[in-house]
């Protein structure tokens, strides 16, 4: 029997010599389907939805390797909810537990469909950007943080509480030589300002230094006032 089917899992098994009639057929497609799901769940953090730490670690491996090859750059946001100890204490642990699938349906809302959104470990999330340079990247977890300040948590007979984060961001490119967890341990030591500077902030690299020495087109440029007017409200 040959079996003919592509990479697309969606994509239906026919038996080429015994055509529908195959009684292995059914099975077949119950194991693909079997093992399909259990991809999915071998990546996915249960109580979240996003990726879990170990899909983190493949795909920042694979996309640092894309980014050194070409002229695209990465981008990472660090992302730790603020004072979740106390949250937990104050309102216990379900409710600190539906504020996590919160954060987590907000970062989904924030990017795009090519970035890569990962549960990093309790409290904390990080987000790959491919293709995406520093100014914009910044730009993302500005929106995210404001979103996440300003969602604060529905409970039924209760009050809405307040949930906030902090974030670091920096990117990786081909003229840097960071391992991944020196890429990782940069963004980190901004997200340590971040908890420093009061918290519910975004720290970042300096952006103009980093843009000038790169050609900035005038798009960036205005990309980049944005962010630095908005940075001066706050
Ligand atoms: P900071 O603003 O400095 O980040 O303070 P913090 O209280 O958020 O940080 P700390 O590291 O002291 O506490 C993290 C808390 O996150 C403690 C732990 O109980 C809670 N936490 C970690 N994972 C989970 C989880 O899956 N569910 C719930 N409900 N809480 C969790
Ligand atoms: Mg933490
Ligand atoms: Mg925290």
């Amino acid at each position: 029997m040959k079996l003919i089917a592509g990479e697309n899992s969606t994509q239906d098994i026919i038996c080429s010599s015994d055509g529908n009639s195959c009684k292995f057929l059914n099975e077949l497609e119950e194991l693909r389907n079997q093992v399909s799901l259990l991809t999915e769940l071998v990546r996915t953090d249960a109580l979240t939805g996003l990726f879990n730490f170990r899909f983190f670690h493949e795909t920042i491996l694979l996309e640092m390797e894309r980014a050194r090859r070409g002229s695209q750059t990465l981008s990472m946001i660090l992302l730790d909810i603020d004072y979740f100890k106390k949250f937990n204490d104050s309102w216990g642990h379900e409710l600190g537990n539906q504020a996590l699938v919160l954060i987590a349906k907000l970062i989904k809302i924030a990017i795009r469909k090519l970035d890569c959104a990962c549960r990093f470990g309790g409290e904390e999330f990080v987000i790959l950007l491919p293709n995406t340079d520093l100014c914009q990247a910044v730009q993302v977890a500005e929106r995210l943080r404001e979103m996440i300040a300003t969602t604060p948590l529905a409970v039924t007979g209760r009050d809405f509480i307040p949930v906030t984060a902090s974030f670091g961001v920096d990117e990786f490119s081909m003229y840097m030589s960071d391992t991944t967890e020196g890429f990782v341990q940069r963004v980190d030591s901004f997200l340590y300002q971040a908890k420093q500077g009061g918290r519910n902030t975004v720290c970042h690299p300096e952006l103009i230094a980093r843009t000038e020495t790169a050609a900035v087109t005038l798009e960036e440029k205005d990309a980049l006032f944005n962010v630095l007017h908005d940075d001066s409200q706050n």
